[in-house]
């Protein structure tokens, strides 16, 4: 008799929870993609039960050594009236240590913004505030095979979840980053077929992605897409990905991690 395993995506809240942390190491993944090194009492309970998880990350105003961190209300986050807002971001929750109480996040590093600026001028000892994760979207990890899709923003989320899949699981990852300099090396016992594609080689950003995604061998049984990046990007590649190879919604999970020339998006792409 064939063994039943579940493939339902689960959804789990946590509760809501700001904290403040310390930068305790920094270490430059490649010259394009910096880890650092977060620790603080505050990270006791903390809990992460996806690689799709994000946490808000705030940073300190210019010239502040902390950043203003909510409280957490019944409806969300309260802010002091009499301090100005916060910068928030969101990032993926890289790595966590319940004993160590460390907790890594990986700043993709790019032209302009406040994360990306801090991150460039981050040391040991500095202060910042983080918010969440509020909930996690399960993805159980026994489908036939998987598809992982994403830019340097997703290579957190695509690294841990190589982690954290089982031995021999069959997965293809489709990644698109500046240079061969900015490719990173996976830890994985999964059976893994990694695609890299290099924004140098392409005039336009997102379709060296979109283009190896075309070119990706979907194979027979149970599968399941995730795929996270540039906002237009994702939609070409959802959109390709349901309607003309015939990907069915319940199994593909997209979302906009940024947004060419907005600043903090994060969208979750549906119909
Ligand atoms: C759920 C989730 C998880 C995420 N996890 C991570 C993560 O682990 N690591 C990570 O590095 N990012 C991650 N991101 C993406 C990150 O939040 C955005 O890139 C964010 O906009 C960076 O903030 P910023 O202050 O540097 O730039 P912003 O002030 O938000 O934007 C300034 C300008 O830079 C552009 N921009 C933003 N990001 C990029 C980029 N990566 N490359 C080129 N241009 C960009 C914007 O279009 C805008 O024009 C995640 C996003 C989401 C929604």
């Amino acid at each position: 008799m064939l063994e039943h395993i579940d493939l339902a995506v689960s959804r789990v809240r946590h509760p809501l929870k700001f904290r403040l942390l310390h930068v305790a190491r920094i270490r430059a993944v490649t010259p394009h993609l910096l880890r650092v090194t977060l620790t603080g009492d505050d990270l006791h309970d903390f809990a992460s039960a996806s690689f799709d998880d994000h946490v808000k990350v705030f940073f300190p105003a210019p010239g502040s050594d902390r950043p203003v961190v909510p409280e957490a209300g019944p409806n969300g986050p309260v802010f002091r009236d009499d301090m100005p807002r916060p910068v928030a971001r969101d990032f993926t929750p890289r790595r966590f240590d319940p004993d160590a109480r460390e907790l890594d996040l990986e700043f993709a590093l790019h032209e302009a913004g406040p994360a990306a600026e801090w991150a460039l001028q981050a040391q040991v000892g500095q202060a910042l505030g983080i918010g969440g994760p509020r909930g996690s979207l399960v993805i159980p990890t026994g489908f036939d095979w998987h598809l992982l899709i994403g830019d340097d923003t997703a290579l957190p989320a695509i690294a841990r979840r190589l982690e954290e899949l089982p031995a021999g699981t069959r997965v293809a990852a489709v990644l698109e980053v500046a240079d061969p300099s900015a490719r990173i090396e996976f830890d994985t016992a999964a059976n893994l077929h990694a695609v890299w594609r290099y924004r140098e080689d392409s005039p336009y950003r997102g379709d060296a992605l979109l283009q190896a995604v075309r070119d990706t061998y979907l194979p027979d049984g149970e599968g399941y897409v995730w795929a996270a990046g540039e906002s237009a990007t994702m939609r070409a590649v959802r959109y390709h990905l349901c309607t003309e190879r015939g990907i069915d919604k319940s199994r593909i999970r997209a979302a906009a991690y940024w947004k060419q020339g907005t600043q903090a998006v994060h969208e979750t792409l549906d119909d």
